[in-house]
């Protein structure tokens, strides 16, 4: 079935109440008839639920609407987007391991990977992924565990090619994640283009109105088990309540990317044509270098744009400061229109010169773009930049 079906109707399990919408679990343990079937439980003999860190009726709901929506065999939620990341590596990954990251990564991932992962022994080389020719000579020559990406970057929006990143990675036996945090998967399907795994912030798009944290592993069943593994025994799984506003988010999942899709394209084109922006970052723009690949690979371009003011980091704080419905927040994903200055916040903690090298200049400002009506942001933004 499609998309838009699925978000609705799919993994949908009823109560003997029956029910209309999704209930609301809100139990840590469940109880037996007896205490050989209590047993039976626990050795796994007999199906059912036992203790909600290891499932729950909710969760397992919100799990498989989402292996659905991504066309994977399986999928584990997570207590955040931190928590899948964290997850997949401490399954997969063991002393002497190496990862070959993206560059342009969510600042936790990279923070996670250069000096929590560095101390028990798995080590990360940064790659140009975008680049196909650079990705593949360093796949070859490093041979990793796991090549992990994102795509699009945040917050420059490039590309990487997942069927070619997919093919080098199976080529020397690592494991591909891509980390769908930005597309979902009503826009982008790594599992089709030969990702293992994909790893979700459903904090982000998937609850889409900015309350709950979560996340998730999707992909093939015999190594999302293993996944499972970890979790129930680590203990970082996803609240049966968060579960539930997750399920409804995902609901609503597809018309909410159409319209961000829509927003953020009618507000990529405003900027591109604006005196004071000196670049814009947004790959349904054809000015954009991989604009070709992003019509190939994904279904729509997204709700984050990137732009760029002349002048130092107070041009860039000006904007921000002025405009009065966008708000400054360094989430994204959510209905409301968020404005974020880069350079001191999300990647802050940066060196000057990494960030410099990364490309993320101090007059560059991230939008990620809600469902408010366009030609009210539009107004908004023109308001901003035109008073400088
Ligand atoms: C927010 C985010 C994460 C981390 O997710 P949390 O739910 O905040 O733990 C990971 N990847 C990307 C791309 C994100 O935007």
């Amino acid at each position: 079935m499609k998309a838009k079906t699925l978000a609705v109707r799919a993994g949908q399990t009823r109560s003997h109440f029956q029910e209309h919408a999704e209930a609301l679990y809100l139990t840590s343990s469940f109880v037996f008839e007896s205490a050989a079937q209590a047993a039976a439980r626990f050795a796994g003999d007999e199906e059912g639920f036992v203790y909600s860190r290891y499932a729950n009726p909710t969760v397992a709901m919100f799990e498989s609407r989402l292996a659905a929506l991504e066309g994977g065999e399986r999928c584990v939620a997570t207590a955040s987007g931190m928590a899948a990341i964290l997850a997949v590596v401490m399954t997969f990954c063991q002393a002497g391991d190496r990862i070959v990251a993206g560059r342009g990564l969510f600042g936790a991932t990279q923070q996670l990977f250069a000096t929590i992962l560095t101390r028990f022994g798995v080590t990360t080389e940064w790659v140009e992924l975008s680049d196909s020719d650079a990705a593949a000579t360093a796949i070859r020559r490093v041979r990793p565990r796991l090549v992990y990406c994102e795509s699009p970057t945040n917050p420059l929006t490039e590309l990487i090619d997942l069927a070619l990143v997919a093919e080098v990675a199976h080529e020397v036996g690592a494991l591909f994640v891509v980390d769908n945090c930005f597309c979902t998967p009503i826009l982008q399907q790594p599992l089709a283009f030969g990702a293992d795994l994909v790893v979700h912030s459903a904090t982000k798009y998937l609850d889409g109105q900015g309350r709950v944290l979560g996340g998730a592993v999707v992909g093939a069943q015999v190594l999302v088990n293993e996944v499972v593994r970890f979790l129930r025994t680590a203990g970082p799984s996803l609240s049966p309540f968060n579960a539930w506003v997750l399920l409804k988010g995902l609901e609503t999942l597809p018309l909410r990317m159409q319209a961000h899709c829509a927003h953020a394209q009618a507000v990529a084109e405003f900027l591109a044509g604006h005196p004071n922006v000196t670049r814009v970052y947004f790959p349904g723009l054809p000015s954009h270098p991989q604009h070709a690949l992003a019509k190939r690979q994904q279904r729509g371009f997204g709700g984050i744009v990137a732009f760029e003011v002349a002048g130092e980091r107070q041009a860039a704080w000006q904007v921000i400061d002025r405009v009065r419905l966008f708000s400054i927040t360094a989430n994204l994903g959510d209905a409301k229109s968020t404005i974020t200055h880069p350079a001191s916040t999300t990647h802050g903690r940066l060196a000057p010169e990494v960030r410099a090298a990364m490309g993320v200049r101090e007059g560059l400002i991230r939008l990620s773009v809600g469902l408010e009506d366009p030609e009210d942001l539009i107004a908004d933004l023109d308001q901003a930049l035109t008073l400088r």
